[in-house]
Order: structure tokens, then sequence, then C-alpha cells
């Protein structure tokens, strides 16, 4: 049986891999640091809600206990969570700094942490990072986003090579610009210019973002290791 824990689920791209993997049969843990927003998604799928956040260490021991206890221990975990800011980068204070890289790198580290040992264990494992263009590119006024995502990537890399041996693969993915609440809160000016220069015309649909995901998570994705795959509209071609 597949059990996947999905941060930053009650929302967006984490509640489109929260669906498309509950249609596919895996038992879902819809983890969200909005209570309410996880138990809404948990309804829309048959999973376990748990409020929670993943830069908290304590948070995360017992979202990860309450899926094993539900469950069984989590075979899948794909770290989602995310929150965007934006500032220039002599206005950006340290607390702006230490809140962007605790919410993305430390809460990939703490999840990972908290899952790896039963992967290990088990001989079989699956981790999905959510990185970002911006880590490959940067992004003016997102120096600390772009920062904790390259981080993201650089984790994934250097895991994928530690663990792959032992059964667990560690993949990331670095969307372009999806239409989520987090894309939506930005200005129409932005979205439309941004819309005009991709190569498809468009942005990404979170559900976009989950075929990549599910792939990733599937047996399908047996020799990807490591990798960080672009559902990005064109916007960025390596
Ligand atoms: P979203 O705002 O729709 O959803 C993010 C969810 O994460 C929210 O429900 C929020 O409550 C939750 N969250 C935030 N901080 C948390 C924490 N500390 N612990 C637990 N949950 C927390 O945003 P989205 O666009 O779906 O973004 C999802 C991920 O995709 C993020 O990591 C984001 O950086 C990344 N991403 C988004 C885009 C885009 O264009 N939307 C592009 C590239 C990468």
């Amino acid at each position: 049986m597949s059990i996947v824990i999905v941060t930053g689920a009650g929302s967006g791209i984490g509640r489109a891999v929260a669906q498309n993997l509950a249609a596919q049969g895996y038992q879902v843990v819809i983890n969200d640091f909005n209570g309410d927003a996880a138990k809404a998604v948990a309804a829309e799928t048959g999973g376990l809600a748990v409020q929670g956040d993943v830069s908290n260490e304590a948070d995360v021991t017992r979202m990860v206990a309450e899926c094993t206890s539900a469950y069984g221990a989590p075979t899948h975990l794909v770290n989602n969570a995310g929150h965007v800011h934006q500032a220039r980068f002599t206005d950006l204070t340290a607390a702006d700094f230490d809140k962007m890289i605790a919410v993305h790198l430390r809460g990939t580290f703490l999840c990972t942490h908290a899952v790896l040992p039963a992967m290990i264990a088990a001989g079989k494992g699956c981790v999905v990072n959510m990185a970002s263009q911006l880590g490959q590119i940067g992004g003016i006024e997102l120096v600390h986003y772009s920062a904790a995502k390259a981080g993201i990537i650089g984790m994934t890399k250097a895991l994928a090579r530690e663990v792959s041996t032992q059964g667990v693969r560690v993949n990331a993915v670095a969307p372009g610009p999806i239409n989520t609440p987090l894309v939506r809160a930005l200005s129409d000016d932005w979205r439309a210019a941004k819309a005009a220069e991709l190569p498809l015309g468009r942005f990404g649909e979170p559900e976009d973002v989950a075929e990549t995901v599910a792939f990733l998570c599937s047996d399908a994705a047996k020799i990807y290791v490591g990798q960080t795959l672009s559902p990005n509209s064109g916007d960025v071609m390596l």
C-alpha cells in the first residue's frame, strides 16, 4: 500500500497533488499550517488532516506519528509547504530571511529526516521536494525565496546520492508560474506581463504540477534520482 504525506496540502499545488494521489489509491495525509484548509482537503480526498508547521520539529514528529498510527509508516513524502514574500534585498530583514529558510529549507529537512529511517528500513521510499524555477534562475525582490529554493535543489541532489542505493528515490520539481492563491496575490499587471512572455502563453494549473509529482512518485520514474523536473510553460529551458 502507498502512504503519502503531502505538506501544505490545504491549497493550490499541494491540494492538487493530494487529489491526484488519492484518486490513484494512495492513503493521503493532508498537512497544512491552516487546520481548516487541511480538514477541507481531507474531506475531499478521504485522507487524514494533520495541522502543523513544517518548520516546527515537534509538529513534524506528531504528523509522522499520526500518519503511522492511522495508515502505517509513509512510503512517500511530498515536501510542498511554502510561502512567498517580496522585498528589495536592501529592505529584507533577517527575520524575513530566517522565516523563508525555516519554512522551505528547514521544513524540507525536518519532514524528510522524520520519514527516512522507516523508508531505509523498508528498502523503498520516495521523496519529492517542491522547488521553483526561481531556485534555478533567481528572481528580483525574491533573494530569500530563490536562495531557499536553490537550497532545496541542492539538498535533493545530495540526499539522492546518499540514499538511492538503499531504495529511496529523492527528486525535485521546479514549477514556473502556476495559477494558485500564491500567484493570484501578485498584481494583475505582473501576471499579464508574465503570461505574455511565456512560450506557452499561459500559466500552468496546480493539476499540471500534480501530474509531474505523481510521475516522480510512481514506479515509472524508477531511474529518476536527484532530478529536478520543470512544469513551467517553457519559461526556463535548461
Ligand atoms: P498556496 O499558497 O496555494 O499553498 C501553500 C500552502 O502551504 C498553504 O495552504 C499554506 O497554509 C501552507 N503552508 C505555508 N507555510 C506552512 C508551514 N510552515 N507548514 C505547513 N503548511 C504551510 O501556494 P502554492 O502556489 O500551491 O505553492 C505550493 C508550493 O509550490 C510552495 O512551496 C511554492 O513555493 C511552490 N511553487 C509555487 C509556484 C506558483 O507559481 N504557484 C511556482 C513555483 C513553486
